[in-house]
C-alpha cells in the first residue's frame, strides 16, 4: 500500500519510489536517485569497480570523492527522505551488505545499518561508523530524536546527537576513516584514494575558513532550528541554537513551548525560523505565524537543486541561508 503524501512524514515506507512519487520535486528526484543510487544489487555495478555504500547523501559524496573512478556508491536514504523518518526495504539493506566498504551515521540515527554491521563482525576494515571516537553533543532527555513511532516501545536514543557531517571540521576525521577503509580493501590503489582524500580535505578545509569568515560578520548570533540538526554547525562557529522547533522531527510543539519560541524569537531578533525539506513545515509556519518571522530552509541532507548531491555546495547554500536569518 502506497501512503499519501500527507501521512509520509510519520510512516515508514517501504520502497524508494513510494516516498518519491509525492511532491512537485519527485520528477526529478527520481532522476536523482536513478543518478545516485544504481539499484538493486551489486551486479548492476560494472565489475571492476569496488562496492560502497552511505546511508545519507553526504556520507555518499564523501566516499564518491575519494573513491572517484574506483568505486560504485550506493545511497540508502533517497533523496528527500529524513532517516528520521525513513527506513529503507530490507532488499535495499541486503544489496549494501554486498558494500566492500560501508559508510554510515550510528548514534541511533541509521540503526538498520547498525544491524547489518553487527553480522559483519567488529572488525571489518571496510566499516566506518562516522560518529565512533567522536565526543557527541549530548541531547537533553526531552529532546531525543524517535526513531520508531508507532512501533511498541517508543526507542529513544541517548548515544548523544548524530548530525556531525554538517560541521565541515569533522567531516574532514569521516572523510579520513573512509579513505582508510579504501585502502584496506583495496591496497593497491592506495595512492590514488591518498590523493584524492588529500585534495577533498583543502576543499573541506577551505569551506570552513569561508564559514568562518562570513558568520564573523553575522549581525546575530542566535537561531531557532526545525530539529537538532545545526548542533555542531553552531558549536563549531559561535552560533547559539537557542531555540528548536520539533525537538524530535514529528513532535510538534505544545502551545507552551511555542509561546516560549515566540518570545526567544522576539528577544534574539531574528529575522526568520528554519524549516527542512525533508520533513513538513507545518510547525514552523505557525510559529513565524505566531512571531512575524519569515520561514526559510536549512537543508541537513542535501539531495535538491542547486546543490543536489554536492556536500560543499550544499553547506554553501546553507551558509548564505543562514545569512539571510542572521545578518
Ligand atoms: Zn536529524
Amino acid at each position: 500500500m502506497k501512503p499519501s503524501c500527507k501521512s509520509r512524514r510519520r510512516r515508514r515506507v517501504s520502497t524508494a519510489w513510494g516516498r518519491l512519487t509525492c511532491g512537485p520535486l519527485a520528477g526529478w528526484l527520481l532522476l536523482a536517485a536513478c543518478a545516485l543510487t544504481p539499484l538493486g544489487p551489486a551486479g548492476a555495478a560494472s565489475p571492476e569497480k569496488i562496492p560502497a555504500a552511505a546511508s545519507i547523501l553526504p556520507l555518499g559524496d564523501f566516499l564518491t570523492r575519494i573513491g572517484g573512478e574506483l568505486v560504485q556508491v550506493t545511497v540508502l536514504i533517497p533523496p528527500g527522505a529524513s532517516p528520521h523518518v525513513y527506513e529503507p526495504s530490507p532488499a535495499a539493506v541486503a544489496g549494501a551488505a554486498r558494500a566492500r566498504v560501508l559508510v554510515y551515521v550510528g548514534a541511533g540515527l541509521d540503526p538498520w545499518v547498525s544491524r547489518l554491521v553487527a553480522r559483519r563482525g567488529p572488525n571489518d576494515p571496510g566499516v566506518v561508523q562516522a560518529t565512533a571516537g567522536l565526543p557527541l553533543i549530548a541531547e537533553v532527555q526531552s529532546h531525543g530524536h524517535d526513531h520508531h513511532k508507532g512501533k511498541g516501545a517508543t526507542h529513544r536514543h541517548d548515544q548523544g546527537n548524530p548530525h556531525i557531517w554538517l560541521d565541515p571540521v569533522l567531516a574532514q576525521d569521516i572523510c579520513r576513516r573512509i579513505a582508510a577503509a579504501l585502502m584496506a580493501v583495496d591496497p593497491e590503489h592506495r595512492e590514488t584514494y591518498q590523493a584524492n582524500l588529500s585534495r577533498y580535505l583543502a576543499e573541506l578545509e577551505a569551506l570552513h575558513r569561508e564559514i568562518e569568515a562570513a558568520v564573523a560578520t553575522f549581525r546575530l548570533r542566535e537561531f531557532v532550528s526545525f530539529h537538532p540538526a545545526f548542533t555542531y554547525f553552531a558549536r563549531r562557529y559561535g552560533l547559539t541554537e537557542a531555540g528548536v522547533i520539533e525537538a524530535a522531527p514529528g513532535r510538534e510543539p505544545t502551545p507552551g513551548q511555542l509561546r516560549r519560541l515566540v518570545a526567544t524569537i522576539r528577544r534574539s531578533g531574528v529575522k526568520a525560523v528554519f524549516a527542512e525539506p525533508q520533513l513538513s513545515p507545518r510547525a514552523a509556519e505557525a510559529l513565524a505565524r505566531e512571531a512575524g518571522v519569515k520561514v526559510l530552509l536549512l537543508d541537513p541532507l542535501g539531495g535538491r537543486p542547486p546543490y543536489g548531491s554536492n556536500y560543499l555546495q550544499l553547506m554553501r547554500h546553507n551558509l548564505a541561508v543562514m545569512q539571510q536569518a542572521l545578518q
